[in-house]
Parts: structure tokens; C-alpha cells; sequence
């Protein structure tokens, strides 16, 4: 949506093909980071952006062995915008598809589930839909999340980093608090997520890959205990879960594409690398590579030139923070994850690199900067036509 928007901005013809009827669904990741909230401010959207409901969280924490941690503290970055805004994701898409319908060469069309490519002379032209229509295009960009049609359609290789976990997502009702309470719970040889959207909990309850069904075949109530016991907190509304229909199941994957283009065609966000949910920080990256690809593509595509040589570009620029992140996010698997969700060990105290977090709270400013503005980030340079309505 974000290179819908951008590639109209810059006066391309554009379509964007969305499968589903709306945007009213539980998509993973609620986290619209300071890089993120940075461009649209460039672009002039960000006072209309925070309109929409959303709270302003401007220190990630966590509770170990009974302990609160600030983890990332956000209030010196320096941006505009210190805080992660957490807003439900089809909140977001809907206020991308909103700004980009005043562009009258933009055009999103839903319900349109892309099903192959059109090749002519080994060149992506376009697409089939499983309706059955061709659209075709002078540049087709696949950004159709992890488990994208057009990346195997396309054959491009790719390198699976394995992911230790699933996550299992359902709500649970909560007060409202004046302060949004968004936060996790690890250690009890478990691992919950609780996002705060005010009148619930999101809840992400950490899993070892492939354990959903066992856990399900335990029965709902042994599931309301697990969860009780991962989090006390939410021992007394754990009740409200009454059947597996409130609980759905968000596949982990990391990944991505070793060549992310090809004449005609090119793969971006999760299509091209499957983030992991550690960090929050997948949506952000996606949205840099769509400013990336226009930064390098718009213009040019505008001018009616021939793209196919500069795909590789997006790929090259975006490759580095692709790899730092994806590192980052392996260690965690590893070293955190694995131990505590797979392994079940019980922490009974706070392990010692998070003590030093506590004993130098200056340092939680790094991991703030790694995850509020990541690495190589982007900024608006794709031209503005003037088309807007
Ligand atoms: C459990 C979990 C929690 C996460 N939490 C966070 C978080 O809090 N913050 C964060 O930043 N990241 C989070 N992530 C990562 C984040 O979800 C992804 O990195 C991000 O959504 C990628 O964006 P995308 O636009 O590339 O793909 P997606 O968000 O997957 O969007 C792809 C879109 O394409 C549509 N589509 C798919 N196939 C087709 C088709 N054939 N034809 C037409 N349309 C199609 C889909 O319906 C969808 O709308 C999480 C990931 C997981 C697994």
C-alpha cells in the first residue's frame, strides 16, 4: 500500500490488488515504529496519521522473574516522533488507502487474489487473478507477505533462517488505563505478548513451531491454565476464552530471497524476507523497502524509461538491513526463545545482560535505536507529480 501510494505520488499509473474483501482482520503486528511515523511526517501525513486511534508508547518493557524491565526507551531518539504508535494494522493500511485514492491514477482494487504471473519473452507483463483477469503492467511488485504466490511463481531462490516458534493470538478483556499498559511476560518456562487496545488484551502466547495442535488437544481449559500460570495477571479473565474459535494461529517464519527481482518483477516485505515478530519491527521494514524501491523506480518508471536494469538496486540497498535485522532476530530465537518457549526453563531471576539494563537504563537507548529507526533507513526522495486531488 505504502509503494501504491508513493508510485501514484510520483505520477505512475497504479493498481494495487488486495485478496481480501477489507482490511477489518487480525494481521500480525500492531507497531508503527518512529523510522515509519518519520516518513510520513517528510511526506506531510503525519498530523492526519495520528488522528486515527491510536497510543503513544514511548518505553518497551518486559516483566522477567517477576521483574519490570525497560528495554528500549525511545525519548531520545532523534526524530519528531519518539514513540511507537500502536495502532490496530487495518487502521493503517486504511489511512494508506485513503491518502493514495486522492491520486486519480491510483486504484485499489480488493477481492483480487493474483494466482500467476504473465511472462512474454521470460519478462513479467502483469498478472492472472483467480478470477480469471489479466492485468497487465510495466512493473509488477510482489508484496504478498511470507507466504507469497508470486516469489514461487517467480522461482527465486530462497534461504529459510528456521523459526523456533508459532504464536498463538486471541483477546482477553482488560480495564481502560489511562496509560497504555502494552508489555510482556517472560520466564515460568513461557512467553506472552499483551498489546493494550484499551478495552483488551492482544494477546501473543509464545509456542514451540508445530505445538499448536498438541496444546489444542489438551482441551480449552487446560490452555486457560497455561496461559494463567505464563501470566498471573490475567488469571481472572482467562475465562472469557471459551472456545478454540477465539484463538488463531500465527505461523513464524524467517526467510528471504537470495535474488528479489527479475525482469518485470520485483518482491519487497515479507515476500521477499519473512520477518519474525521479535522487535515488531517487520511492517517498518517492509514500508522502508517500498520507499527504497521508490526512491530508485518511480521517477523513472514515470519518464516511461525501462526499469529492469535498476531492480537490483532495491535489493542491494535493502539486503543490509535485511541481514542486520534478520540477525538480530536468529540471536533471539536462539538464545532467548528457544530456551524459554522450547526448552520450558523457568527463570527465577533477571539474567545479567537485562540486569545491567536496570543497574544503566541509559543503555536501553541502544536497543531503542536499533528498533525505532533501524539500520540504513530511508527517507522520501521519490518525486511528487502534483496529481493529488
Ligand atoms: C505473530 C507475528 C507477529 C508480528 N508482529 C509484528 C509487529 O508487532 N510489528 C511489526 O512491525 N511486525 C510484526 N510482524 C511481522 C509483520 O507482520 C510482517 O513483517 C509485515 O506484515 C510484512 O508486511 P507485508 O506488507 O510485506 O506483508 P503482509 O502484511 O503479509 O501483507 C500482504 C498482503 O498481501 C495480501 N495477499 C497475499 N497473497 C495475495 C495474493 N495472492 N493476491 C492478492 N493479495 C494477496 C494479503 O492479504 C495481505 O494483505 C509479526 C509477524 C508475526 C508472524
Amino acid at each position: 500500500m505504502m509503494a501504491g501510494l508513493l508510485f501514484a505520488r510520483a505520477g505512475c499509473k497504479v493498481q494495487v490488488l488486495e485478496k481480501h474483501a477489507d482490511f477489518f482482520r487480525d494481521f500480525r503486528g500492531d507497531t508503527v515504529h518512529p523510522s515509519t511515523l518519520e516518513l510520513l511526517r517528510e511526506l506531510g501525513l503525519l498530523d492526519e496519521f495520528l488522528k486515527r486511534p491510536h497510543d503513544e508508547v514511548r518505553k518497551l518493557t518486559g516483566r522477567v522473574a517477576n521483574e519490570q524491565i525497560v528495554i528500549a526507551d525511545m525519548s531520545h531518539l532523534p526524530v519528531q516522533s519518539r514513540f511507537v504508535a500502536l495502532m490496530p494494522q487495518w487502521e493503517f493500511l486504511d489511512f494508506l488507502a485513503q491518502e493514495a485514492s486522492h491520486y486519480p491514477n491510483f486504484n485499489l482494487k480488493m477481492e483480487a487474489e493474483a494466482t500467476d504471473l504473465l511472462l512474454e519473452n521470460d519478462r513479467v507483463v502483469g498478472l492472472r487473478l483467480s478470477s480469471g483477469e489479466e492485468i497487465r503492467a510495466r512493473l509488477t511488485i510482489a508484496a504478498d507477505g511470507r507466504s507469497s504466490v508470486l516469489r514461487d511463481k517467480a522461482h527465486f531462490p530462497r534461504k529459510d533462517l528456521g523459526a523456533p516458534i508459532d504464536v498463538l493470538w486471541f483477546r482477553l478483556p482488560k480495564e481502560k488505563t489511562a496509560a497504555n499498559e502494552t508489555g510482556g511476560t517472560f520466564g515460568a518456562g513461557a512467553m506472552i505478548v499483551e498489546i493494550d487496545r484499551g478495552d483488551y488484551w492482544q494477546c501473543a502466547y509464545v509456542v514451540p513451531k508445530g505445538a499448536a495442535e498438541a496444546i489444542k488437544a489438551k482441551g480449552i481449559d487446560a490452555f486457560r491454565k497455561e496461559v494463567a500460570h505464563a501470566a498471573p495477571e490475567l488469571a481472572p479473565v482467562v475465562g472469557t476464552l471459551k472456545d478454540w474459535d477465539q484463538v488463531k494461529l500465527l505461523s513464524v517464519s524467517l526467510d528471504r530471497l537470495t535474488r528479489w527481482w527479475r525482469p518485470g518483477l520485483l518482491a519487497i516485505g515479507d515476500a521477499a524476507h519473512a520477518m519474525s515478530p521479535v522487535g515488531g519491527v517487520g511492517i517498518n521494514l517492509a514500508v522502508q523497502d517500498a520507499v527504497a524501491a521508490a526512491n530508485i523506480l518511480a521517477g523513472p518508471l514515470a519518464a516511461g524509461r525501462d526499469v529492469d536494469p535498476l531492480l537490483k538496486k532495491v535489493q542491494e540497498r535493502r539486503l543490509f538491513p535485511t541481514r542486520v535485522v534478520q540477525a538480530v532476530q536468529k540471536a533471539v530465537h536462539d538464545r532467548v526463545l528457544t530456551p524459554l518457549v522450547v526448552r520450558k526453563i523457568v527463570l527465577d531471576k533477571v539474567p545479567w545482560p537485562l540486569r545491567l539494563f536496570q543497574r544503566l537504563p541509559f543503555l536501553s537507548r541502544i536497543p531503542a535505536r536499533l528498533v525505532g529507526l533501524g539500520v540504513r533507513r530511508e527517507h522520501i526522495r521519490s518525486p511528487d507529480a502534483g496529481l493529488r486531488r
